[in-house]
């Protein structure tokens, strides 16, 4: 199964991505992650890459497109994947569309002023991944799972979140033509699991 993720930054595709690979067996590959690795190289490329992070603007297609297509080779995408922020313009679901085949898209739907009451406390944890709020019930500071510390990214504070939610409205509605009738759309106004259980049902019908 190949699965396209779309959703404005801070919707919860990255949690909604965790659900699909516990059920059903498929990796999640973020194009955020992967170029935050590239960022993390401390080459003249991660740099360049870190620059357009932090300031919410796109990386540009042809170097978010040569780290995705290296990821798809890895062993573990040949039963499928789902792509968590890729594509996020109409060109890259064309450059997609040149190498493979995607058999649903997801698209998750929220009101913008609850996505940056939800971004501007996002807090995640360096060492595993996993993502908590600082407004929610229970909140320590500390990974949930593995204790580490958790962080904001740079690019959660307000003039990138601003940057990110622009170019998602540019982009969404061509994506979203481009994709027609594999589009499931979903409200993510509720908790993780609420947006889940439509999802879940959806992908078993499709598999
Ligand atoms: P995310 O972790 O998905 O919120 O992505 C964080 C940042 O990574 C984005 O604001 C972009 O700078 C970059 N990025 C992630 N996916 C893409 C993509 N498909 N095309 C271009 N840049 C991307």
């Amino acid at each position: 199964m190949k699965l396209v993720l779309l959703g404005a930054a801070g919707s919860g595709k990255g949690t909604l991505a965790k659900k699909i690979v516990a059920d059903f067996n498929i990796p999640q590959l973020s194009t955020g992650d992967l170029l935050r690795e590239v960022a993390k190289s401390g080459t003249a490329l991660g740099e360049e890459v870190k620059a357009y992070q932090q300031s919410g603007a796109l990386v540009p297609d042809n170097v978010t497109f040569e780290v995705l297509k290296d990821r798809l080779k890895k062993s573990d995408c040949k039963n499928g994947y789902i792509l968590d922020g890729y594509p996020r313009t109409l060109n890259q679901a064309k450059m997609l569309a040149e190498i493979a085949d995607v058999d649903a898209v997801i698209s998750i739907e929220l009101d913008f002023e609850e996505i940056v009451k939800r971004l501007v406390s996002r807090r995640n944890c360096p060492n595993c991944g996993e993502i908590d709020n600082a407004e929610y019930q229970g909140y320590t500071g500390f990974c949930r799972k593995c204790q580490t510390p958790l962080f904001q990214r740079d690019d959660d504070k307000p003039e990138a979140i601003k940057a990110r939610l622009e170019v998602y409205k540019q982009n969404i509605t061509p994506l979203i033509n481009f994709y027609g009738d594999k589009v499931f759309k979903v409200s993510s106004a509720g908790t993780p699991d609420e947006t889940y259980k439509p999802v879940k049902l959806f992908l078993e019908r499709l598999k």
